[in-house]
Formats: structure tokens, sequence, C-alpha cells
């Protein structure tokens, strides 16, 4: 199934779930900046979360905001019940320290799963693994290949295929080209998230049964957007930029949402 599809699908269950719920799972995201990209993202969550029947609140502040004044908002969030999830946007103006900021969500409510006490996982490897799953991919014992090791993508992607038990081998900017191409050439599932158009190109050898997931997100010369992989590799399965692994995380953001308002409901 294409990804358009499989998300589509799957926000239809969720909106079945939101309607039987007792509560509307609802997300607040706090945003300090006008960044363009995160604006967009921003209209993309809210709009999914209305497609659902979930609640997306949107608490906008300035970019002036001190970083005292944008953890009171967290502390508000964190203490009102009728929040079930809370993101902060990134990125954050200068004067305000990421790692203070993700640090101060309540684990319980970190649907983007950043805490390092967060019972979620992060949306993108959570959506790349669930898709994977619907696809029939068969995780155990299989050689997967993460390239980047970001705290957001590449690290938490990597985990989470060593708890699927693949053999997982981590290739990053210190990696010599040599040992690229041979882990790449072996690899059964390859992930990239390296920020760097069209890096994994025709000059590789893949397995033919290979799947390639491209998590990147380039602006190219043209204008439009593109991965990290070149289209059309010869491989069993590719996923597209964009239409690909973006939407992959919007869905995955939505179930931790729901998994958060069922949270809330148990305790
Ligand atoms: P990052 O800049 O934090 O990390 C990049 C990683 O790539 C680093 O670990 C670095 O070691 C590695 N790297 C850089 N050059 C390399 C090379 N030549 N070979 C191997 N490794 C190399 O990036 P990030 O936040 O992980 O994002 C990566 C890409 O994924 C970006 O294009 C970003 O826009 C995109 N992204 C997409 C989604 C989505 O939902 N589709 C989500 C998050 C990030």
């Amino acid at each position: 199934m294409d990804i358009k599809s499989f998300v589509a699908k799957r926000k239809s269950e969720l909106s079945v779930l939101a309607k039987s719920a007792p509560l509307t799972p609802t997300l607040m995201i706090i945003q300090a900046n006008d960044d363009p990209a995160s604006n967009s993202y921003v209209r993309g969550k809210i709009k999914d979360g209305e497609e659902i029947g979930f609640k997306v609140l949107l608490n906008k502040l300035p970019t002036t905001v001190l970083q005292d004044e944008l953890l009171k908002e967290v502390e508000k969030a964190n203490l009102n019940p009728d929040i079930h999830g809370l993101i902060v946007q990134l990125p954050l103006p200068k004067q305000i320290d990421e790692k203070v900021v993700k640090l101060a969500i309540a684990p319980a409510k970190d649907v983007d799963g950043f805490h390092p006490l967060s019972p979620f996982t992060p949306c993108t490897p959570k959506g790349i693994v669930s898709y994977l799953e619907g696809e029939g991919f068969l995780f155990k014992g299989k050689n997967a290949v993460v390239l980047g090791r970001s705290d957001i993508v590449g690290k938490p992607m990597a985990k989470l295929l060593l708890s699927k038990d693949c053999n997982v081998t981590v290739l990053h900017s210190k990696t010599s080209m040599e040992d690229k191409r041979a882990y790449i050439k072996m690899a059964d599932l390859i992930v990239v998230a390296i920020g760097r158009l069209g890096y994994l190109d025709h000059s590789f050898e893949y397995k033919p049964s290979a799947a390639i997931v491209d998590v990147g997100i380039n602006r190219g010369e043209d204008g439009k957007l593109h991965g990290d992989a070149v289209a059309g590799l010869p491989v069993a399965l590719q996923t597209p930029v964009p239409g690909g692994v973006g939407l992959l995380t919007r869905l995955a953001l939505m179930d931790n949402l729901m998994e958060a308002a069922n949270n809330e409901l148990r305790d």
C-alpha cells in the first residue's frame, strides 16, 4: 500500500477511536519561532488533529520570549489535566536552551518522545516501523543500516530496529566511504537521515530485495523538496519525498496523542 493510503486508513481508524473516547485527546503546541518550515509543520499537525477529531491548541509566543517565560507556559500545560500531549516546536530562539526545555515537559505528555523518561517512541522512527510492518517487512535477523546518528532520528531509529531484532549498523559523517559502500551492499533495510540531497545514488550497490526509507527533506535548486536518496533506485521498496516519511511522522504523533489520552484515563 502506498504511504498516502496507509496514512488515510490509519487516520480513519483513529477517528473512530476518537469518537468513542470519553474525552477528546488534546495536544498543545508551543511555538516560539516564525520559521516558514515550522509554520507549515504546525499547520499540518492542526489539520491532522481536526481531520481525526482531536483538539490541537497552538500557543504561539513571540520570538523574543525569555527562557523563564517559556518554561512557565510549559509548566502551565504540564499541570492542565485537559491537555494530554505537549510539544514545543523546534527550532527555538537563540536565548533559549533546547535541552532545558525538552527536559521540562512532563514525560507522560511528551508525545514527541524526546524526554529520556517519555513513554512514547519518537515519531519518525515509530511511523517508519509501523508502515514497514504494514508492508509485511520481517525485521528479525535482517541487516538494517541507519545513516545519521541524530538524537531525534538516527539514534532512536537504531534503538527501535534493535528492539525488532534487526542487526543494526549506524553509519555517520565519520564513517569511511569504503565502509559505507560495504554495509549498504549487505543491507536489507536502509534508513537514510542525513540531510544531503540525493546522497544515496546509483553509485552504491544495493540488494534488489532491500527497502530504502528516505527521511531527508532538502530544498533543491529547483525550489522543490527532495530526499537523501535519488528517486528510482533498484530496490524492492523506496519511500518518496515528499509524501513519504513526513506523513508517517505526523501520523505517529497522532497515535502517540491517542495513547497519551488513553493513559490519562487509566491513571
Ligand atoms: P542532523 O543534522 O541532526 O543529523 C544529521 C546526521 O547525519 C548526523 O548524525 C551526521 O553524522 C550524519 N551525516 C552527515 N553527513 C553524512 C554523510 N555524508 N554520511 C553519513 N552520515 C552523515 O539531522 P536530523 O535532524 O537527523 O535530520 C536528517 C534529515 O532528515 C534532514 O534532512 C531533516 O530535515 C530530515 N527530517 C525529516 C523528518 C520527517 O518527518 N520526514 C523528521 C526529522 C528530520
